[in-house]
């Protein structure tokens, strides 16, 4: 007999296609209404109901940036610490870069990593929805761009040696579709490199958990399993050292199909009903953070007096 946790849904998750969900929240991080489901079966979690693609697209094209971060271009501090973010991405992704492009960067955002993989030598196309940072990445820092979706690539543009997309995945209602499309346009022995935010961290406001522009939320275990029923293999997938994102990189392999988590189901729920806010004022590593981001904000405010322009910051960024 199912628990009262367990229910059935009318909807099916987009990874396994299971039913079984339980509802994890019913309001946004903006106290808006936004229903969101945990699949017991692989631990997905998803908005119910999931927009369509042509709200999507009118979404993305126009709105998106504007809500988020409030400007339609970024200002110097948001290129400060998408810079920093930038830097570390390509440091972990070092060991496994190709020598030579092209590199296709999915979902650019503001263009500081595809600037600066063109910096460590690689031809890089951008790609980004979003009409003003589209105009921003080709007019500001001079980076080859194209304004659109991953749908909207033709096969044609690759094959690529290698994709990045970062904080994309999260973006899109059928993650192993977009993912499957990543794999068309990558050479047989190209890399694809993700990262996600971590819906297993636990070190997170109850009530700032749910962005309502993220359609699904996962943990190292579900990504490889939506990267492997795309048709890959995994050379790394795993939580960053503080927990708050997921990082994975993989190859094209053989795709295969998606099977329940062994045990998911209970440890999921315990997950879920583990979460309190009480339970976050007394963590230390949630105190820790509090502090990192402080310092953070100082050190930006001192950097952003000697702002002149992104493409001067990002072309002297120690690299390292
Ligand atoms: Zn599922």
């Amino acid at each position: 007999m199912m628990s009262d946790f367990m229910q059935e849904t009318r909807s099916t998750c987009p990874l396994c296609g299971s039913a079984q969900a339980t509802v994890a929240g019913r309001l946004d991080r903006h106290r808006r209404p936004l229903t969101t489901l945990l699949c017991l079966s692989c631990g997905l979690y998803r908005s119910d109901p999931l927009p369509s693609p042509e709200q999507l697209r009118a979404f993305y094209e126009k709105q998106y940036r504007l809500e988020y971060k409030g400007v339609a271009k970024p200002k110097a501090h948001h290129v400060l610490r998408a810079a920093r973010a930038a830097r570390d991405r390509l440091n972990w992704l070092l060991p496994h870069l190709p020598d030579t492009g092209p590199w296709l960067d999915a979902g650019a955002g503001s263009g500081e990593f595809a600037f600066l993989m063109q910096r460590h030598g690689l031809d890089v196309l951008a790609l980004e929805p979003n009409q003003g940072y589209a105009a921003y990445i080709r007019d500001d820092l001079g980076i080859p761009v194209r304004q659109g979706f991953i749908e909207d690539l033709p096969t044609s543009s690759g094959p690529f040696a290698g994709i990045s997309c970062f904080h994309v995945l999260e973006h899109h209602p059928d993650p192993v579709q977009a993912l499957s499309r990543f794999r068309t346009l990558l050479a047989p022995a190209g890399l694809l490199a993700v990262e996600v935010p971590n819906s297993g961290f636990a070190h997170i406001h109850p009530r700032n958990r749910f962005h309502p522009a993220h359609l699904v939320h996962f943990n190292p275990a579900n990504l490889e399993l939506a990267a492997h029923a795309a048709g890959f293999v995994t050379i790394e997938c795993r939580a960053s050292r503080d927990g708050g994102i997921v990082w994975g990189v993989f190859r094209p392999g053989p795709a295969h199909t998606v099977h329940p988590l062994p045990g998911a189901a209970g440890l999921l729920a315990a997950q879920e009903r583990g979460r309190s806010v009480a339970r976050y004022y007394v963590s230390p590593r949630v105190w820790g953070r509090t502090m990192i981001r402080v310092a953070r904000l100082g050190f930006e405010r001192c950097r952003t007096i000697a702002f002149t322009s992104s493409r001067d910051y990002l072309s002297q960024l120690p690299l390292r």
